[in-house]
């Protein structure tokens, strides 16, 4: 096989105590899925869980220990930090039931889904696709992905993020609207899921702002930190 140029490395990320990387296939957000994240976008109740992609190169791959970097996006003037559990998919499927969800969990991992903000809140507004808000560069920073085994209690894990050592979010995953079983299903019964697949469960409730020279550290408990620094 030859191409006329050379094709795109395959996006991968580490995984906890493993030489093998998880290789990415497509990254999968869930929107509005806490409450009381819900509430300050204006919201209310339970909807049906929808969803939203950022392409797999908008991953920024932080390992254990290092500090990760992402530049100040272009044409926004309100840059926030979402921070989030994320599922990874090591058996792909469709019409999964809620029930055998975890059967299809390869592992977790803390991600911060990084959100043009003003630019989304203007899509909404016009009723356009969000993809300007969600889906550009160095978008979704992500630490290494720990297998289920060693994941822990991760369904009632807490989540945090501060930003220059003071708490921004600070939640749990049991607080989830749609929990991993009923994303999974609802997700998959829209697309077949493949191996490879990242889910960005959604966040909770306190994104902000964050500015150039602004350090983000976010965690799920069991899951480690991610360090992420903006320039
Ligand atoms: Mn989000």
């Amino acid at each position: 096989m030859s191409y006329v140029f050379n094709p795109a490395p395959t996006v991968s990320v580490p995984v906890v105590g493993k030489t093998e990387r998880f290789p990415v296939h497509r990254v999968y957000c869930v929107g509005r899925n806490y409450e009381e994240h819900a509430k300050e976008m204006g919201f209310t109740g339970r909807e049906p869980p929808f969803f939203f992609l950022k392409p797999a190169d908008a991953i920024v791959v932080v390992n254990p220990g290092e500090t990760g970097s992402i530049p100040y996006p272009s044409l926004t003037k309100n840059f926030h930090h979402e921070i989030e559990l994320v599922v990874a998919i090591g058996t792909g499927g469709k019409n999964i039931k809620a029930a055998d969800a975890h059967k299809h969990i390869y592992g977790y991992a803390v991600g911060l889904d990084m959100t043009r903000r003003d630019l989304q809140g203007e899509m909404k507004k016009q009723g356009r696709p969000w993809c300007i808000g969600k889906a550009f560069d160095h978008s979704a920073p992500i630490g290494p992905i720990t297998p289920t085994a060693q994941a822990g209690d991760v369904v009632n894990a807490e989540l945090y993020v501060q930003v220059n050592g003071a708490d921004r979010q600070r939640s749990n995953v049991s607080k989830l609207i749609w929990n991993i079983g009923e994303t999974i299903e609802h997700l998959s019964a829209a697309w077949e899921l493949q191996p490879g697949d990242l889910i960005y469960t959604g966040t909770p409730e306190g994104v902000a702002a964050v500015v150039a020279g602004d350090v983000m550290v976010g965690a799920v408990a069991g899951l480690g930190e991610l360090r992420v620094k903006v320039n």
